[in-house]
């Protein structure tokens, strides 16, 4: 019986790599579909990127994931970049297509996929907290989804006003950059409220966004981009005042999926993803 023993390779070049849980949810979902793919986590140091890419291209890998502090460094050795990728300047997915490594952004996108489950973001006005490489990427993906407008809150005045500029500039929404110097207070018209920030994060699970709870309202979605712990306090004081939300472990795997359909071309089961999450206490 013939066999074959070349298994298409798929992997994250970043540093650290180590705590990256990406590699369980992707395996399991190789293993749910009967692939026979491997994903493997490379420590890959800046100083070597340029060889790790040029390894991957030589040993056919079918695509890699990039991850801090690659995301931008990654773009001047690729071939060419998806359109939001173009748009946010920065990539975390390369896919091998037709021989050439195109290089894609799913923060974002894997962010839309998973907020899609609670509502159509079409025409809606937004409360975006952050304005990190996160943020960029949600606000972007927001905007070619349709939303309306864009309110950018974050304590620095720089990053803030650089990401509603980019979407201003870029996109067919509109936004502003409001200051982040006080407790904020969600405007009543906002449909959708994102945490993009990096507060509520696992150890720091206490810390919560300075926002009025008292100005959440029940026609609201609030969604956190943190993944650890995914109900995170913000999630649960929006849940006490009726909204819907949805949580960062639904972000990551929505990333999953669609990095997925881009190496593979086929659509993976979501919820093999996430249970591997949860088997690891996410
Ligand atoms: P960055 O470091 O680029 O940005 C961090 C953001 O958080 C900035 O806007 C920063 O504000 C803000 N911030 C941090 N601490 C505070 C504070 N104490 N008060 C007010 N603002 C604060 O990080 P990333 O954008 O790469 O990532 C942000 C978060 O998104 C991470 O925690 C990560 O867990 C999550 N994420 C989740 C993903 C998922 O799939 N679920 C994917 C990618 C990221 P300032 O500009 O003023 O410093």
């Amino acid at each position: 019986m013939p066999h074959d023993f070349l298994q298409p390779l798929t992997g994250c070049f970043a540093c650290p790599v180590g705590e990256n849980p990406t590699v369980a949810m992707i395996e399991a979902a190789y293993r749910h579909h009967d692939l026979p793919w491997r994903y493997i986590n490379c420590e890959v140091t800046p100083d070597n990127l340029a060889a790790a890419v040029a390894g991957a291209r030589a040993m056919g890998w079918r695509g890699f994931n990039c991850s801090i502090p690659h995301k931008v460094a990654v773009v001047e050795h690729l071939d060419g970049l998806g359109e939001s990728a173009q748009i946010i300047g920065a990539v975390n997915t390369i896919v091998a297509r037709d021989g050439k490594l195109i290089g894609e952004n799913t923060d974002g996108k894997g962010f839309v996929r998973a907020l899609s489950r609670t509502c159509d973001p079409k025409g809606m006005r937004v409360v975006l907290l952050g304005a990190g490489g996160a943020a960029r990427a949600v606000a972007v993906e927001l905007a070619l989804a349709g939303v309306a407008q864009i309110t950018v809150v974050n304590r620095s005045a720089t990053r803030g006003e650089a990401v509603a500029q980019l979407i201003n500039e870029k996109t067919p929404a509109t936004a502003t950059y409001q200051p982040w110097d006080s407790t904020y207070s969600i405007p009543p018209e906002t449909g959708i409220v994102v945490n993009v920030t990096s507060i509520g994060l696992y150890p720091d699970v206490d810390s919560t966004p300075d926002i009025d709870h008292d100005s959440l309202h029940p026609g609201m979605v609030v969604a956190d981009g943190i993944p650890n712990p995914p109900r995170t306090k913000l999630l649960q004081a929006a849940e006490a005042r009726g909204c819907k939300t949805a949580d960062g472990l639904g972000m990551l795997v929505g990333q999953g999926v669609i990095g997925l359909k881009y190496w593979t071309g086929i659509d993976v089961d979501a919820e093999v993803m996430r249970q591997a999450l949860n088997d690891l206490g996410l």
